[in-house]
């Protein structure tokens, strides 16, 4: 057909189910199975051929089925218990901000990627769940909140593999009409659309809404008549395209976003940069500050007191860095509308990089938020400390234990993640309220009192559904594939429930080594067909497009799967999508997870498995190194650097197989004498990682730890027109001129041994050029096996200072003294960035 148009005709709902629209645009169902099941029951094809999407599926079922259920009378009534419920989440006055952050500033969250529901496909992994995740949370606590994103029109992508085991990306042209979205409306009821230049271009920006429970999402489009081909292109895909597109996505996302908070009149008072894509929304708060008569230094100093940054990755693809002829082909006419020069811009951004055998600055996103942003964290502990590390050398002078980064650990949104078959068992032992208060780990115990038989029971039920999924899926992708009649009827048999079963799922970045498990593949075998306790294995997940290595590691699981050893007990599913892990966190009886340590910030997919009662089973990074509490799971490998990657390899896959063999499956299948039972993991799993790594808890942190602290600091910098900040940008720019003209030297009277509680005298001699004597603190730094105290020298007025510092313990101390400059208000120690070493 020659399509000239199209039309959506909306259906008319029977009266006794109209709330059924309503409800199919407030992605509240998409942590909701009940709600799902309404829209299910009404056309189980649709609803499955349509990626489980309520509105899609109202729009597609005849008039005739709506008049069935609506006479219905078991339909009504859960329908009636669904709304019952919905009404009562949407109407809830009493939740966890009200009681705990009462009157908090409105928060705006800015994320390039969501994932929500499988539905909406704008999301390519880890980083989009983490950011829907956090989404759902703050509506679960009633926060101010209001998050900002990208509305791809052509999602990331769908993966194919052929025949060969290689992966092949489709994309899809979404229906917007189907998407449980609306036209975001400005005050006056128009819809909403804001422009940004680009170059040249200015290029219009459609702003769509997407209700999260009692939050609300903005979605960026360029796909407007308005545009020319090429910028309505520009929404077209996630992280496809070149550096060139990744620019103006990151211009589109920072400054239309920001362009369409104030279209729309919503409030906000702290910025959070999810990831370096945000950062460029800096650039435009700088500008409005500006255009309202402040100076450049006193609008950064107002806008970064305001906002938060958050970092996911150390791995060099997630840290995006563009050469300053490309930025001034995109941000080229940004400096003068900020009042200020390119050089002095682009210094905010600046990180050399080893390119072409030489180094050459580049504008690095991190390093722009990083400047930008006066609060910043990693995403587990030891991400935290990574970090520091990798981001010290701007804090030349700072010990990395210094850097002003922190850590909030990640978590996953519980229900979004848990079976429904879960659910109702931890109902029969959790509090009646317990889906509001998933971060508290004394409630949690309670899960000590399911019986082995239950969990067994409940897990089995989950681990037959996902393998009746994995057969479907295997099934046509056979069809489409053009295998023999053979091959086609051998999906039937594809995998055991009686198996231990193990699953791998996650984006193929590299450094996650799916392939490690095939180290030894000889021993693998064993592993696999052992005759009485045998193990299998389900593995999914997409490579960027881009990444040819990430494709050989797909299509190497894939050929193993089709060896006759491994057949239909080593599995490789097509299109990892949000439905596909659900399937998966929810079905396999433990979750695998080999990153190549410390390069896994966090990691959340073994949180959602534990959720299910499936025991994680990984290498001590990310959140598992907190996790792991020596009964909820087992490690993988040391905790230890390794300089040979290779060596590293052997040794957590060494690793890997001895704790298969030795604890895990004797204890799955009961073979060891006097343990504790597979359903003692199991519970552990459940009772200690729920709460812990509930993204309630992670929200809760973000409040508590940044979103509170941030606003008050903003709102500080900002009152009586920016006073405060004026004062810190004028004393920065002077301390910094004057920094060059500082001098210190220091003496100490070291002992040849000392006891523990002795003090030794610390004299600094200190020529401050134009900066007062106040404003420098003088401080000796001791090391004692890398743990650091300071200890303030006093001021004698003259230049120099003194203390007797004290040697608490024994040990090895190395002592330094330096001077930093500081006032009053400075967000942390080192704002300023001046250190100075005698
Ligand atoms: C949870 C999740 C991820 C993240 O998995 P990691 O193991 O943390 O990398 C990626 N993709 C999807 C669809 C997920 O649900």
């Amino acid at each position: 057909m020659n399509i000239i148009g199209k039309v959506t005709v909306l259906p008319q709902l029977p009266e006794e189910i109209a709330r059924l629209s309503e409800l199919a645009y407030n992605l509240y169902w998409s942590w909701t199975p009940r709600a799902q099941e309404l829209y299910q029951a009404l056309d189980y094809p649709t609803w499955e051929r349509f990626h489980q999407n309520p509105v899609r599926t109202l729009l597609e079922v005849p008039r005739a089925r709506l008049d069935e259920v609506a006479a219905d009378p078991a339909y009504l009534a859960r329908y009636a218990a669904v709304m019952a419920d919905f009404d009562a989440y949407m109407g809830k006055r009493d939740t966890w901000a009200t009681q705990k952050a009462p009157g908090m500033n409105p928060v705006a969250y800015f994320s390039m990627e969501y994932a929500f529901h499988e539905s909406l496909p704008i999301y390519s992994g880890g980083l989009g769940v983490l950011a829907g995740d956090h989404c759902k949370s703050a509506s679960d606590l009633g926060l101010p909140f209001t998050a900002v994103g990208m509305l791809f029109h052509q999602g990331y992508f769908r993966q194919l593999f052929d025949k060969d085991g290689w992966q092949n990306e489709a994309y899809d042209e979404l229906d917007l009409t189907t998407l449980p979205i609306r036209p975001a409306l400005t005050p006056a009821g128009h819809q909403a659309r804001v422009s940004v230049r680009l170059g040249a271009r200015t290029v219009q920006v459609r702003v769509w809404t997407l209700q999260v429970g009692r939050i609300q999402v903005l979605l960026l489009d360029t796909n407007v008549p308005e545009n020319s081909e090429e910028d309505r292109k520009l929404t077209a895909r996630l992280y496809g395209g070149n550096q060139d597109l990744r620019v103006q996505q990151y211009v589109l996302l920072g400054v239309a976003g920001i362009r369409a908070l104030r279209l729309l009149g919503i409030a906000a008072d702290v910025y959070h940069m999810n990831e370096g894509h945000a950062a460029l929304l800096g650039l435009e708060r700088i500008r409005e500050a500006v255009a309202g008569g402040l100076d450049f230094r006193t609008a950064l100093e107002t806008v970064a007191s305001s906002t938060l940054f958050t970092t996911h990755t150390p791995v060099a693809a997630g840290n995006d860095a563009f050469t300053y002829e490309l930025m001034d082909k995109y941000i080229g006419d940004w400096p003068a509308q900020l009042a200020t020069s390119r050089d002095d811009l682009y210094a905010l951004a600046r990180h050399d990089q080893f390119w072409d055998n030489h180094w050459v600055p580049s504008f690095s996103m991190t390093v722009f938020a990083l400047n930008l942003s006066r609060a910043a964290n990693g995403v587990s502990e030891l991400h935290g400390e990574v970090s520091r590390s990798m981001w010290n050398f701007l804090y030349s002078g700072a010990q990395p234990e210094e850097v002003p980064i922190g850590h909030v650990t990640n978590g996953a949104h519980n229900l979004t993640f848990t079976s429904q078959a879960m659910r109702d068992l931890l109902s029969t032992v959790l509090p009646a309220d317990w889906t509001e208060r998933l971060e508290d780990e004394a409630m949690w115990q309670a899960v000590e009192g399911l019986t082995d038989e239950q969990l067994h029971d409940v897990q089995l039920t989950m681990k037959r559904e996902m393998i009746a999924f994995v057969r479907s899926r295997m099934r046509e992708q056979m069809l489409r594939n053009g295998a023999s009649a053979a091959d086609v009827a051998a999906t039937e048999t594809v995998l055991s429930e009686n198996a231990l079963t193990i699953g791998f799922a996650r984006r193929f970045a590299t450094y996650k080594r799916a392939t490690l498990l095939f180290r030894d593949k000889a021993r693998l075998s064993r592993i696999v067909n052992h005759p009485e306790h045998p193990v299998q294995f389900v593995f999914a997940g997409k490579a960027h497009p881009a990444d040819n290595p990430g494709k050989a590691f797909i299509q190497e699981i894939y050929k193993v799967s089709q060896e006759p050893e491994f057949r239909g007990k080593i599995v490789i599913l097509e299109n990892y999508d949000m439905n596909v892990a659900r399937h998966l966190v929810q079905g396999v009886d433990i979750w695998l997870n080999n990153p190549r340590r410390p390069l896994e910030a966090s990691g959340t997919s073994g949180m959602k498995a534990s959720f299910n009662g499936s025991p994680n089973f990984s290498v001590l990074d990310g959140w598992w190194r907190e996790g792991f509490d020596g009964t909820n799971g087992w490690p993988i490998g040391e905790e230890r650097e390794y300089a040979d990657l290779s060596v590293q390899d052997d040794a957590d896959a060494f690793s890997l197989y001895t704790h298969l063999e030795e604890a895990i499956v004797p204890r799955y299948y009961g073979t060891l004498p006097g343990a504790e039972s597979w359903a003692h993991t199991v519970r552990r799993a459940i009772e200690t990682v729920s709460p812990r790594f509930s993204m309630q808890r992670q929200v809760i942190d973000y409040v508590q730890k940044y979103y509170l602290p941030v606003a008050q600091r903003g709102a500080q910098l900002a009152a009586n027109g920016s006073q405060r900040a004026r004062e810190i940008a004028g004393w920065k720019s002077w301390v910094q001129q004057q920094w060059p003209y500082t001098s210190i030297t220091a003496q100490a009277d070291f002992p040849a041994s000392a006891q523990p509680g002795q003090a030794i005298p610390v004299t600094a001699q200190v020529h401050p050029a134009g900066i007062s004597l106040q404003d420098l603190r003088v401080e000796a730094v001791l090391d004692r096996a890398g743990h650091l105290t300071h200890v303030p020298l006093q001021s004698r007025g003259d230049g120099s200072f003194h203390a007797e510092v004290p040697l608490q313990d024994s040990g090895l101390y190395s002592v330094g003294v330096r001077m930093v400059p500081q006032i009053d208000g400075l967000s942390n120690e080192l704002e300023a960035r001046l250190i100075k070493w005698a």
